[in-house]
């Protein structure tokens, strides 16, 4: 789904906060001043703009300048020049920028996460999830600057004589076309190590949640970073997306694999490489020696975390014949009692979805399911008296291949349970399908869980926890096999594909010729006989 037009819900009752002591919107997202401010950072000069409007509610939240081609151009002229400065800008600084802003997304959390809430329709804690996310980001990034950008020494072809070393160097301009989902993380993880390696950032976030993600691009600014050197356009992302490749030396998507698909065509004709964060329908296994509480508190989390809307969330569970009837038990138990709640309070378990569109998809799974013969076992229906676009957390048995939901990606609160009576059978059937982003094993024996995790064909495998070991552990790379995506996010690869490497080499002494009077032949002899030598030796 690429930015539909938002619905508005008219007619709707406001389903905002009752108690006036929580309802911080007056001072955050509904004060036109607070919103021209961050609508001001988008590079537009057409006149025109589009409302965006609350999930919670249906009502309007703000208007939002619309970019043309023209506009893109700008923004991308404004990124480079600053990029150019900011290349030139020692790491020590780079870094003092991005703790800074660690330290101001912790200080300034209540209003990220209220926003996130409005625009997005989530639940207050799983928008916790979005500071937290971009601060441990931005920690890693500053911290580990030099081990991942400064200059490292290789080995020479001729030992002692050859001196190589390699320096990293940024690409330039990074496009960055980020989803709706996770507005505020999707916005700043992936542009973070792109600023860190000293490239600037050309931003299109999506057309739903524009706020969220301009507001973490004036906590950039807040915290050191040069003004110019992230900018954002605002538009549908077929008309934007093509310009900006066009002057992107680096492209970060993250949205469908439908989507990425283009993006990738895209950047193949102008050589210029991309990373691509795409779907998922992620398989979830529960082995016979499960934990069974912890498996299905899991469960809940991996499934119905935002709502489902959630790229590595789980949609596919698998579950060992031994503990099969006491997990469902403890898992519809779990789910039922999930509380369901829009506004900006803590304690609701599950907020909104986000449109009428991923309403209209969810509702349409479900029902083809239903129809074909599968059993409900909690949820199943939307609630329109929590909001215009709530849908009951849902869980599915009996669904079968020739159901949609079997192997398309929901993006919604519905799982389908499987049961399964060996292990090796639930790893093929975890294999099945065109998608590889990510998976979760719970066995109480870390070692056998680990072997089964290397037959997985998933970018991330969590033991004992949903998604949130792997994505919150920015050290190591997170991203999709197969149809999934290309490319990693976080850990090494995360900054060095906004590199370019370059590899310097000092030749001492010797040349690579014949020297002093030696033929042709001779040298050749030598060679070889410095080859087979340096075999012996076991030099690489
Ligand atoms: P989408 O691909 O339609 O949109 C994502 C972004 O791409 C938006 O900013 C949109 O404006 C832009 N876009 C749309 N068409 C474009 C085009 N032709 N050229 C350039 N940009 C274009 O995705 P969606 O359906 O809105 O988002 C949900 C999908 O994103 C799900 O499939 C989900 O799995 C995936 N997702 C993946 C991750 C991940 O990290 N792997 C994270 C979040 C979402």
């Amino acid at each position: 789904m690429s930015d539909p037009a938002p619905e508005h819900a008219s007619g709707l009752a406001t389903a905002g906060p009752a108690d006036p002591e929580h309802d911080r919107t007056a001072s955050y997202a509904l004060d036109p001043g607070y919103v021209r401010a961050l609508t001001d950072r988008v590079v537009s000069t057409t006149g025109e703009s589009v409302p965006t409007y609350s999930p919670f509610t249906g009502q309007p939240l703000g208007a939002i300048p619309q970019s043309s081609t023209a506009d893109v151009e700008t923004a991308y002229r404004r990124a480079q020049r600053a990029q150019e400065a900011w290349a030139a800008t020692p790491l020590e600084d780079r870094s003092r920028a991005m703790l800074a802003l660690h330290d101001l997304i912790l200080d300034r959390q209540d209003e990220i996460i209220d926003l996130v809430c409005w625009e997005s329709g989530k639940a207050r804690k799983h928008a916790f999830d979005e500071p937290l996310h971009v601060a441990l980001t931005a920690r890693y990034y500053a911290r580990t600057a030099h081990e991942h950008l400064d200059p490292s020494r290789k080995a020479g072809v001729v030992p002692g004589l050859t001196r190589v070393e390699v320096n990293r160097e940024p690409k330039g301009v990074v496009g960055v076309i980020s989803p709706w989902n996770y507005p505020f993380t999707m916005a700043l993880c992936d542009g973070l190590p792109a600023l860190m390696a000293g490239n600037a950032v050309v931003h299109k976030p999506d057309a739903q949640t524009m706020l969220s993600a301009l507001l973490g691009v004036q906590l950039l600014e807040e915290a050191g970073f040069p003004r110019d050197l992230w900018q954002v356009v605002a538009g549908p992302g077929r008309e934007l997306g093509g310009p900006m490749i066009e002057r992107s030396d680096y492209v970060c998507f993250t949205g469908s694999t439908a989507t990425g698909k283009v993006i990738a065509r895209q950047c193949a004709d102008r050589l210029i490489g991309c990373s691509l964060e795409l779907g998922g329908k992620n398989p979830i296994l529960v082995l016979r020696d499960a934990a069974v509480d912890r498996a299905a508190e899991g469960a809940v989390r991996a499934a119905f975390s935002n709502a489902g809307q959630l790229c590595v969330s789980m949609e596919r569970m698998f579950v060992a014949d031994q503990v099969y009837d006491r997990f469902v038990a403890r898992f519809v138990e779990r789910t039922k009692a999930m509380r369901l709640g829009s506004g900006l309070e803590w304690g609701s378990d599950m907020g909104s979805l986000i449109s009428k569109a991923q309403l209209d998809t969810v509702t349409a799974h479900v029902e083809d399911a239903v129809g074909k013969g599968a059993r409900v076992l909690a949820g199943g229906r939307a609630r329109p008296d929590l909001g215009p676009y709530f849908y009951e957390p849902t869980i599915l048995e009996g669904v079968t291949p020739d159901m949609t939901c079997f192997g398309d990606e929901t993006f919604g609160p519905v799982i389908a349970l499987y049961r399964f009576h060996d292990e090796a059978e639930a790893v093929a059937r975890a294999n099945a399908g065109e998608y590889g982003l990510n998976a979760s094993i719970y066995s109480r024996d870390g070692k056998r869980a680990r072997a089964i995790a290397r037959q997985i064909r998933c970018g991330t495998v969590n033991i004992n926890e949903a998604f949130g070991a792997t994505f919150a552990s920015i050290d190591s790379p997170m991203g999709g096999m197969r149809q999934s995506g290309m490319g990693r996010r976080q850990g090494a690869e995360g900054i060095h594909r906004y590199t370019e490497s370059q590899s310097v080499a000092t030749q001492r002494v010797v040349r690579f010729a014949p020297m002093l009077g030696m033929s042709d032949q001779a040298y050749a002899r030598m060679m070889t006989a410095n080859l087979r030598l340096m075999n012996k030796l076991r030099r690489k």
